[in-house]
């Protein structure tokens, strides 16, 4: 079956809202044409001259990375920056730009969950659901209007709970409304009396990526003219998506063991870390990336080791108790060495759902940083 594009992008952007990125952020296609058939895709976490060398040998009509190449506005696309050298090189070649990042970040089985099933951990679960993204749609009908409109909204993506799919809650009363002149009603006549009628009220969340086309397929699926809802943004956390994640460990290690464990499943020689190297390990917290601003989460989450990248000193003191212990080991393994398996993971999603195209995964270490591990003397 022939895919284009946008089959690709509609897939990823299920999985991974595009609505749930963060708002300085610049998800979805980046470069091409939604309509263009696609055949071949290469997978990279950043955009480099050699991975677009790399998906022109391979013939690869789409890129797909984790990290955006169209960041900040640019003015033109001359060629004179790495980025806009790179766009016009992709867009000459016919080559399109898909990128999912901190939707992907905050997607359930997303970059953290991998990370964190990369480092062995069981039972993951977000180590924050993320704020601000809940509503309660309250929508009233006729009863014999009920299902319908609960159906469509459900099949717009209304009532998701966690694990949890059509979600809803409904309960019967009366719904008065007097007519106005120029009304149409679906039942009564325009100037008529005060109408009494028989309605259900039909609740459920949505998430505000959703909100738009739940509304549009309530009022599709609804009689009234005016149709009667309430939208209630909630105070409650996604369940989701997220921030980072926590699981567990088959069992407690030594903090020595556990960077072990890390360095080995992360391919990163040097770690850099605050703990001492006896503590034990059991519940483990990660966050791909750049995660420093979700310490304290980690910390209230109980976690005894929380493994992120880009950590810069001061951040370190943050774990550290009144004695001056580590009350929680805090580990940066590297911003690209806590992402990578972000690549294998977007071959073997993608891939399931759309097995006639050929998934690749870059044969290249896109990072531009090197460890230094000193020569033994
Ligand atoms: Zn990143």
């Amino acid at each position: 079956m022939s895919r284009v594009i946008g089959d690709i992008e509609k897939f990823v952007h299920e999985w991974a809202p595009k609505g749930s990125a963060q708002s300085y952020d610049n998800v979805g296609l980046q470069i091409g044409r939604l309509d263009r058939p696609v055949t071949k895709v290469l997978i990279a976490l950043d955009l480099t001259p050699l991975i677009i060398q790399e998906a022109r040998e391979l013939g690869a009509e789409l890129i797909i990375t984790h990290h955006p190449l169209l960041f900040k506005p640019l003015k033109s696309l001359t060629g004179s920056s790495l980025v806009s050298s790179m766009a016009l090189e992709m867009a000459e070649s016919g080559m399109a730009l898909l990128s999912a990042h901190t939707n992907l970040d905050c997607a359930r089985d997303g970059v953290s969950f991998e990370l964190a099933r990369t480092l062995g951990l069981s039972d993951v679960e977000f180590l924050s659901g993320l704020e601000e993204t809940l509503f309660k749609l309250v929508v009233f009908v006729p009863p014999e209007r009920a299902e319908a409109v609960r159906s469509a909204a459900h099949e717009a993506g209304a009532g998701q709970i966690g694990k949890y799919s059509y979600c809803s809650f409904s309960a019967g009363g009366t719904g008065q409304f007097k007519p106005g002149s120029f009304a149409q009603p679906f039942i009564g006549e325009a100037e008529g009396p005060i109408e009494k009628v028989s309605e259900v009220r039909i609740e459920m969340q949505v998430e505000k990526w959703r909100v738009e086309a739940v509304l549009e397929a309530v009022k599709r699926a609804h009689p009234y003219e005016e149709v009667a809802y309430d939208l209630i943004p909630l105070s409650q956390k996604s369940e989701n998506v997220g921030l980072g994640a926590i699981g567990w460990l088959p069992k407690p290690l030594v903090l020595d063991d556990f960077l072990n464990l890390t360095s080995a499943r992360l391919n990163n020689p040097a770690l850099r870390f605050a703990g001492h190297p006896s503590q034990m390990i059991h519940r483990v917290a990660v966050c791909g990336g750049s995660g420093s601003e979700f310490i304290p989460l980690a910390l209230r989450a109980g976690a005894d080791a929380y493994v992120t990248g880009d950590i810069s000193y001061h951040p370190y003191f943050d774990v550290l108790g009144t004695d001056g212990q580590a009350k929680m080991a805090l580990v940066d393994v590297g911003h690209y060495e806590s992402e990578q398996m972000t690549e294998d993971l977007l071959v073997a999603r993608l891939s399931a759902k759309f097995p006639d195209i050929s998934w690749n995964k870059t044969r290249l270490r896109s990072s531009p940083v090197e460890t230094w591990v000193r020569r033994s003397t």
